[in-house]
């Protein structure tokens, strides 16, 4: 408990940006070590799109993303900035270290944090790690994701499989992952809601929404569809940089 004390008070001090993260490298071991991620730094902000509304058009459409990204991603900012409001001195951390170790949080913003900043690094990392088909979008893993993925999988295509039945057999709403720990280990599964990959002290890599807001205007009930069309605007490159991120 001390520990964990005295840990704190050194992310205090820290503060935000590099300092945390050389903090959390010296004291590895006492928690999941989570690499910064997408969604911080906190307070949160929407981040802009790194494209426009309709450049993944016909594979996610136009209003689609509009409303995904001005409505339900902007509510997740504001409801996650919201309940920390109260708690200046939780700023200081990253999201992801939040995430990995929600039951340090008080146990009035619990559940909201969980849900809203979940969400807000989920929706975050999505964006950023898709792009225009053909642009950027689509094609084949590269670097050192590359070749995990062979050695771990055989091949991208059964990967891609993988992903899209654990997203397909979501009951309800959540996100199919690919996701690893901090020896570049991958794993795929499926996380409820806004349920992030750390808590479970791993590293979001590649993340499908599976909630209908993200494909029910053009795919309707198909969400099988959406999932086969989604690897259309996968950014690999992107992922590839996450994960050799978290390899550090
Ligand atoms: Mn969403």
């Amino acid at each position: 408990m001390t520990t964990r004390m005295g840990r704190r008070q050194l992310l205090a001090l820290a503060g935000r940006g590099l300092g945390s993260a050389v903090v959390l490298s010296v004291m590895g071991g006492l928690r999941p070590a989570v690499a910064r991620a997408a969604g911080d730094p906190l307070p949160a902000v929407l981040p802009p799109l790194p494209y426009a509304y309709e450049a993944l058009e016909p594979f996610i459409d136009t209003q689609t993303m509009m409303l995904h990204h001005t409505r339900h991603h902007a509510a997740l900012v504001t409801g996650l900035n919201n309940a920390l409001s109260p708690y200046p001195e939780l700023q200081a951390q990253s999201l992801g270290d939040m995430l990995a170790n929600l039951d340090d949080l008080p146990a009035a913003i619990r559940t909201a944090v969980r849900n809203n900043g979940g969400g807000h690094m989920n929706h975050s990392i999505f964006w950023a790690t898709m792009a225009p088909s053909g642009a950027g979008g689509g094609g084949e893993p590269v670097g050192a994701l590359a070749t995990a993925i062979t050695v771990q999988f055989g091949s991208a295509g059964y990967l891609k499989s993988l992903i899209n039945a654990a997203g397909a057999s979501r009951f309800g709403s959540g996100w199919t992952w690919l996701a690893c720990d901090s020896a570049g280990k991958l794993y795929v599964y499926s996380t409820p809601n806004q349920d992030s990959t750390y808590m479970s002290g791993h590293t979001s890599l590649l993340g499908i929404d599976v909630w209908e807001h993200a494909y029910y205007l053009r795919y309707n009930n198909r969400r099988a569809d959406y999932l086969n069309a989604w690897w259309n605007v996968v950014n690999w490159s992107a992922v590839n940089a996450r994960y050799e991120t978290a390899l550090r």
